[in-house]
This record gives structure tokens, sequence and C-alpha cells, in this order.
């Protein structure tokens, strides 16, 4: 079998090289012209001795999973749908703005944690993505938006793990990813740009501090212990007051002076004034310690099933009042894409449903999928 060069990073790359006899150098040829130029045949590397060349060709490959779909929404948001075998599907979202572009990036099929409010909790798990399949969606979806916004320079500028699945839990093949990410020769994201949120996997968040230091997100959802319990079944395994100190001590070499906590609304469940004053409290106990935060409160994105609502406008606002007028910074998610779905966890009810994402795949092919324009997947696998 072939060995996909997207599975390595560059020293996973120099060491592949070196079994063909190859110097650190052609390595790092190999690897710009994957990255940076997005080449995908070895033909093309013309920098590369004939030979080297048919070598390559013939032990290795340079792929990922086919494409199911692009969907393109009115505000410019782009999401893909990519096949990674045995029916699982998996999402990647492009998010333009007018000073960065960000990548949403998926990093299981599916998802052990179980999440109440998270349609990829509740599908279940598949398995984890390969590096190379973390990879394939910054690649493909990097040097498909060069092409097709007709730029030469870089248009993914930030990097979220906040797809389907939870990174820290496929930490093998998260951090060469992240490498490649960072690299220079690969895509030179900073670290600050480049964000893994988690659902509180507490012993990963202390090894991608040693490993990996990037910006971290934590999904926190809850004040206290009870309520977290029951919203993110994880918690029971590794409670708050783990999870925070955690956080401060990745805090020391985290690229931000900030750990964002991420808090989604349900109605009647964790969005009352009481439980922002409960958050403000814990918060005030971990500053003491030397914790600093910031908090984005997301609006659910009901799906069906979940037996959840959405908490109106104004209670979300006035939830962030309190968090704000007690000295905590706190954003609002703005809902990106939402005529293409494109907003967390909206894709896995057809995950979950195989027969639903055969009915999908019909609908698009015939062109339509719920009145937005659907582009069939062969002509992006070309
Ligand atoms: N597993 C990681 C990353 C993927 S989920 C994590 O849980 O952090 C990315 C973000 O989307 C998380 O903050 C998660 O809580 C949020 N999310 C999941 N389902 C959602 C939904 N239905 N509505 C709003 N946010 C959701
Ligand atoms: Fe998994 Fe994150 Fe969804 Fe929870 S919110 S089920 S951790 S993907």
């Amino acid at each position: 079998m072939k060995v996909n060069l997207l599975d390595y990073d560059l020293e996973g790359l120099v060491a592949f090289c070196q079994q063909l006899g190859e110097k650190r150098f052609r390595a790092t040829q190999l690897f710009r012209w994957i990255h940076h130029h997005g080449a995908a045949d070895f033909g093309q590397m013309t920098n590369l001795a004939k030979s080297l060349r048919e070598k390559l060709a013939e032990s290795a490959c340079i792929q990922g999973p086919k494409v199911v779909s692009r969907h393109e929404s009115a505000d410019g948001t782009v999401k893909w749908l990519f096949d990674v075998g045995a029916g699982d599907v998996i999402e990647t979202v492009f998010i333009p703005e007018t000073d960065r572009g960000t990548l949403c990036i998926s990093s299981q099929a599916g998802c052990a944690v179980g999440c109440r409010f998270c349609s990829t909790g509740h599908q279940g798990f598949s398995r984890n993505l390969t590096t190379g399949e973390i990879v394939f969606q910054l690649w493909f979806a990097e040097h498909f938006l060069r092409q097709h916004l007709l730029r030469n320079d870089r248009v993914i500028s930030n990097v979220v793990m906040m797809g389907m699945g939870e990174p820290l839990q496929n930490y093998a093949h998260l951090v060469p990813a992240l490498r490649v990410m960072l690299d220079d020769h690969g895509y030179g994201l900073s670290r600050r740009r480049v964000t893994v949120s988690t659902s509180g996997f507490v012993p990963m968040i202390d090894r991608l501090a040693k490993d990996c230091p990037v910006a971290l997100a934590v999904s926190l959802h809850a004040p206290q212990d009870a309520l977290r319990d029951y919203l993110v079944p994880l918690n029971k395994k590794h409670p708050i007051d783990e999870l925070l100190q955690a956080c401060t001590r990745y805090q020391a070499v985290a690229p931000r002076d900030f750990i964002t906590f991420e808090y989604c609304m349900l109605n009647g469940v964790n969005d009352q004034p009481e439980h922002a004053r409960q958050l403000i409290a814990l918060m005030q106990v971990h500053a003491a310690r030397g914790l600093s935060c910031k908090f984005n409160l997301i609006p659910f994105n009901p799906f069906p099933g979940s037996g959840l609502k959405q908490s109106g406008m104004p209670q979300i606002t006035a939830f962030a009042k309190i968090l704000m007028d007690a000295g905590i910074v706190t954003t609002i998610r703005k809902t990106r894409g939402d005529d293409i779905d494109a907003a967390c966890g909206q894709l896995a009810g057809d995950v979950q449903d195989r027969t639903s994402v055969d009915r999908r795949m019909a609908t698009q092919r015939q062109g339509m999928l719920g009145g937005i324009k659907v582009v069939v997947a062969k002509e992006f696998n070309a």
C-alpha cells in the first residue's frame, strides 16, 4: 500500500525521505510542494530529480477523502462534506471575515463524549480521523479557495478544531496535524491563530502544553458540576475544578493571554441570571489562582431529538451583560452560514441516519438542497 504523505509533519517526511536515501532538504522541498503549492502529482515537482519523482510515485501518494458536496452561503461561508468511508461523513467549514479567513476542521467521525446539545454527540463515535484526513481538510480548502477566489496568497489565516469530534481524544493524530499547520514550510499559521477546542480532556490539555501549545478553547457550558455532568458527560471524569486548574497550568505556555470558554446557551437549562452569577464566582476563585478567561456565548443550534431549545436573544444579551459587568470579557458568537446549516453540530443528524445520508446525496445529485445551490461532488474530485 502507498504511504499518504499528508500523514506526515516535516520531521515525519524527513524520516520517510531518509528511507528513500534522500537528504533533509529534499523532504523540505517535497513538503513545500504539497502544502505551499497544493501539488498532488509528483510529476509537477520540477525541482526534484526525475528518479526521485518516480520513486515517490511508486511508494507514496497525496490524497484524502472524497468530496460529497460543497455548499456556499450568501454570506460567503463554504461548507464541504467529505466521505471518510463506511458511511461516515465529516464536515469542514470556511468562514470569511474582513480581516481573516477561518477554517473549522473535524477531528473524528462522530464523538464519544456525548454532549446533550451536540448532534455529533448524539450520533456516537465511529473512528478517529488520521493525520492525513485532518490535514487534508486544510490542504484541500486552502488550495480550492485560492483557485475559486482567484488568489495567489494565503486564504486561510486561522484554524479552529471545532468541527466534528473531540480533538484531544485523537491526540496522536492531532499533534502532527497541528505541526503541519504551524510549520513555515507548511501553512505557517501562528500559534495564536490555531485553536484546539476541547470538552475538557484534562490529561491531554497538559500534554498539549508540552507538545504543541496553540490557543485553547474549553467548552464549559455550566457553572457547576451537577449541571455539567448532565450536559457534558466527560465532566464526571474531569470535574470543573480539575479542568480549570489544567487551564491555569496551560495558560503559562499558551500563545494568548487568556483561555476562551465556550458556553452554549440552552433555554431554561444554563441561561438564567443565577448561572451567570455562579460563573462569576467560579471564575473569581480561579482568577485568584492565575486564570484569565474570555467567554464566548454560543446560541444553541437546535436539531431534531435534542429536546433542548435555543435561548432567546434577550436572555443571551442579559447573560452577557451580567458577565461583562463583573469584568469578564464576553462575546456572543455570530451565527454564520445559517442558510447552509454550517453552524456547529448541524450535520451529524445526517451521518447518524445512514439512509438519510443516501437520501441527501440523492437530493444533491438533483442539484438542490433546501433551496440552496449545491455543487455536485464529482466536479471537485477531478
Ligand atoms: N469537541 C470539541 C470541539 C468540537 S465542538 C468541543 O466540544 O469543544 C465545537 C463547539 O461547538 C463546542 O463548543 C460545542 O460545545 C459547540 N456545539 C456543539 N453542538 C452545538 C449546538 N448544537 N449548538 C451550539 N453549539 C454547539
Ligand atoms: Fe463531542 Fe464536542 Fe460534540 Fe461534545 S460538543 S459531543 S465533545 S463534538
